[in-house]
């Protein structure tokens, strides 16, 4: 596997293009930004007239244009709208107006992994996927950090479209961390397997059951919410930054034996099992046909499942604790006026 470094890139290589972002959500806020502090002169952001991110985007000082517009005199277009949307973005304003020779860029493969569109056979088309939150790729680079990048390349007919990959990515911190090349299908693959199995499908369940099991046996919420939500950030700490033995070595041997004895009976050959059927689903094109057709019918049990959440006690009694520790909501990360 190659990693790339910020020595391994030329970051001059992009200073001297026009970059457009269309999209100022959470990773488009991020990538402007940072591209922009990185010394990238030409940076414009590409929004629908009505969008909330207009706003936003004028606040931090770039320019912003419609989608269409931007891609006519654009050398790098970053698609940085939601996945859901990007076959009909590229179809209707991007294709018909990009120039000759000029790239268009991702920062997930779906798309282009399932063909969902089909880019001009005269432009560059690559990927810098941030492995990490918008809200992080934007705070780490602030920080003088940076959160490491995937990067890929699905046609080169410039010859230089990997150079441009990585200077980009080292713009916007990822050189710091590391770049790592991949493939459009294995980054799409395996991003959608983590964020299903592991990192937001399987940590949520895993928390509301937690939370939900002590509660039904009668125990405070409050209590509940501490140990099986609040804590998760505490121990992930202590993973982010040595591994498993370096918070096994931070808690109590008791914690670590209950480790050992009771991790085994949570996550068993069943889950393990279905997991494999889940990373069956993606591989499939399963996983994305089902999701662009709960896109053709208004995300309608999308947003359901969405309310439902958001009234489970479990969000209730959060926002309540976290109301009580004030520092944490100073220099969130997330602060839905501005990013
Ligand atoms: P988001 O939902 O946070 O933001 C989307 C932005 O696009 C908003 O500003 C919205 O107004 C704008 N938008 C929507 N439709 C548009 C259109 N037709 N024309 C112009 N602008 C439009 O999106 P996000 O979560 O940052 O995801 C963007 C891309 O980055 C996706 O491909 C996603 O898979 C990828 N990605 C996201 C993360 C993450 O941390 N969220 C991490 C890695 C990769
Ligand atoms: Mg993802
Ligand atoms: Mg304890």
């Amino acid at each position: 596997m190659r990693v790339y470094y910020d020595r391994d890139a030329d970051v001059n290589l992009i200073k001297g293009k026009r970059v457009a972002i269309i999209g100022y959500g959470s990773q488009g806020h991020a990538h402007a930004n940072n591209l922009k502090e990185s010394g990238v002169k030409d940076v414009v952001v590409g929004l629908r007239p009505k969008s909330g991110g207009v706003a936003k985007a004028e606040a931090a000082g770039l320019k912003v244009m419609d989608p269409a517009d931007c891609a006519k005199s654009a050398d790098v277009v970053m698609v940085l709208t939601p996945d859901e949307g990007q076959g009909d973005l590229y179809r209707e304003k991007l294709a018909p107006n990009m120039k000759s020779g000029a790239a268009l860029a991702f920062a997930h493969g779906l798309n282009v992994h399932f063909n969902l569109l089909d880019p001009r056979p005269d432009i560059d088309v690559f990927m810098i996927a941030p492995k990490g939150p918008g809200h992080t790729v934007r705070s780490e680079y602030q920080r003088g950090a940076g959160v490491p990048c995937l990067v890929a390349v699905a046609q080169n007919p410039s010859g230089n479209a990997m150079e441009v990959a990585l200077s980009y990515a080292s713009a916007i911190g990822g050189g710091r961390a590391g770049i790592i090349e991949t493939t459009f299908k294995e980054e799409c693959e395996t991003d959608l397997f983590g964020e299903q199995t592991v990192l937001c499908g399987g940590l949520v369940e895993l928390m509301k059951a937690g939370y939900e099991t002590l509660v039904e046996a009668g125990y405070a919420p409050e209590m509940a919410y501490f140990e099986c939500v609040h804590e998760v950030k505490l121990i992930v700490d202590l993973v982010y930054e040595g591994g498993i033995a370096n918070m096994n070595y931070s808690v109590s041997n008791t914690a670590e034996y209950g480790e050992y004895m009771s991790g085994p009976r949570i996550v068993n050959d069943a889950t393990k099992a279905e997991m494999k059927r889940v990373l069956a689903d993606i591989q499939s094109g399963k996983f994305a046909r089902d999701w662009m057709l709960e896109n053709k019918v208004n995300q309608t049990s999308f947003k359901a499942m969405r309310q439902r959440l958001a009234e489970h006690p479990i969000e209730q009694v959060g926002e309540k604790l976290r109301a009580m520790m004030p520092w944490i909501g100073k220099n969130a990360l997330v602060d839905r006026s501005r990013n």
